[in-house]
């Protein structure tokens, strides 16, 4: 007889997003002359830079001739990406990083998603609250969890974020083997700076644990003096996976591509107390169950990196930023408190309410769309997350809509 994976059966019911569009219909269906403002969206809004899709074009030109056609690539990516991103991205900036340490892939979803299927079942996870929920939700799939009870899952530990450490939490008082880690934060646009950094990274190599580091938002630290990757931190190399993507750098959402970084140092155990390279474990992993991004699509992520790419890719930040500006701006000038919008796309704001209730009160006053905290966690309850992935225009025109109720 056919079983399931029962440990499915203990996953919440994605309610945060269904949610929210059950009750943007609801107020539709009641007000159908009034526009609504999106504002808790976490996708970008602007088309992709001219010099990708110039080498997108160009290499669909090539897959159309029998002499400069490919078939499968490598796995891991083609060497022209993985040696681009190794020295722009990590030696340029003093990150010993190399070609061979990178892994492309079609997500950063994916790869945080699946990097736990290289782990014990046994490890102790440390996963923060407020979080992005794929890192949860794949180590409740893999059962390294209890049942959901409270508004928590049995056998995590949670890093808690709150006003008091700003959304930057704690080295966990339990030792842990698995801690996942987000800068800049989504969705409480936290950044972390390199002493603070540093003091995981000094954990996760006396404690013998290891760091996943999600910066799937790296592209939004202006300020030189934050990491954008943890292998700028001495002693990374050793204990941690740094995941990145295409997504929000160069508005690759739609067309997918991103990268895993397992540094030749990071090694885990056996059980019988074996050490074993982790790069070589993700290596077998990814080759077995992925057959590599598309080389139209490589190509396109490799003009992200040509002076027009690097030139249009930042424009399209600064576009962003220049939202999160207004949107920091005009929230504080209503008197509330927020984090996020500098370096980063999010803006968190303290609602000093039930989350819900907030989303309800922008929703029906204002006609403006935004993202309950608590939907991301126990700790998010009380803050709403704003983005700045939006047109300028419609970011004006919320703001004021928001100001006129408050
Ligand atoms: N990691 C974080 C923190 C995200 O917010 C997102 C997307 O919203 C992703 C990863 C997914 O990135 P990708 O589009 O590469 O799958």
């Amino acid at each position: 007889m056919i079983h399931i994976n029962e440990n499915y059966l203990k996953l919440q019911a994605s309610y945060l997003f269904a949610e929210i569009g059950r009750r943007v219909i609801q107020h539709q269906k009641d007000n159908p002359e009034k526009e609504i403002i999106k504002m808790g969206i976490g996708d970008v809004t602007r088309a992709l830079p001219a010099a990708c899709i110039q080498a997108f074009h160009d290499a669909v030109d090539e897959m159309a001739q029998d002499d400069t056609f490919r078939g499968y690539g490598p796995e891991q990516g083609y060497a022209f990406l993985r040696e681009v991103i190794a020295s722009k991205d990590f030696q340029k900036r003093g990150a010993d990083i190399q070609a061979d340490e990178i892994f492309v892939s079609d997500g950063a979803k994916c790869d945080t998603g699946n990097i736990q299927e290289i782990f014990a079942q046994e490890v102790s996870v440390a996963i923060p609250d407020p979080v992005y929920p794929a890192y949860m939700d794949t180590n409740v799939m893999a059962g390294r969890t209890g049942l959901f009870r409270d508004g928590r899952y049995d056998g995590i530990t949670y890093l808690e974020g709150n006003r008091e450490n700003g959304f930057i939490p704690s080295l966990p008082a339990e030792p842990v083997d698995l801690i996942y880690l987000c800068y800049p934060n989504n969705p409480t646009g936290a950044v972390i700076t390199k002493e603070q950094l540093g003091r995981w990274v000094d954990y996760a190599r006396a404690n013998k644990a290891l760091i996943l580091f999600d910066a799937a938002y790296e592209a939004f630290i202006q300020d030189d003096k934050l990491p954008r990757s943890i292998f700028e931190i001495p002693g990374a190399r050793e204990v941690a996976i740094e995941f990145r993507s295409f997504s929000k750098t160069a508005g690759f959402t739609g067309t997918r591509c991103a990268f895993t970084v397992v540094p030749k140092d990071c090694l885990a155990y056996s059980s019988n107390g074996e050490l074993h390279s982790l790069n070589d474990l993700w290596n077998r992993r990814h080759s077995t169950k992925f057959n590599s991004v598309s080389y139209p699509v490589q190509r396109a992520a490799e003009a992200a990196y040509s002076p027009d790419g690097r030139r249009q890719t930042q424009e399209r930040i600064d576009y962003y930023l220049r939202n999160a500006t207004l949107i920091v701006e005009q929230v504080s000038a209503m008197g509330l408190t927020c984090i996020g919008g500098v370096n980063s796309p999010y803006i968190w704001v303290d609602c000093q309410q039930d989350s819900w209730e907030f989303f309800d009160l922008l929703l029906n006053k204002a006609g403006v769309v935004c993202t309950p905290g608590a939907g991301f966690g126990k700790c998010g309850q009380g803050y709403i997350r704003l983005s700045a992935f939006n047109d300028y225009e419609n970011v004006v025109a919320a703001m004021e809509r928001i100001k006129n109720i408050l």
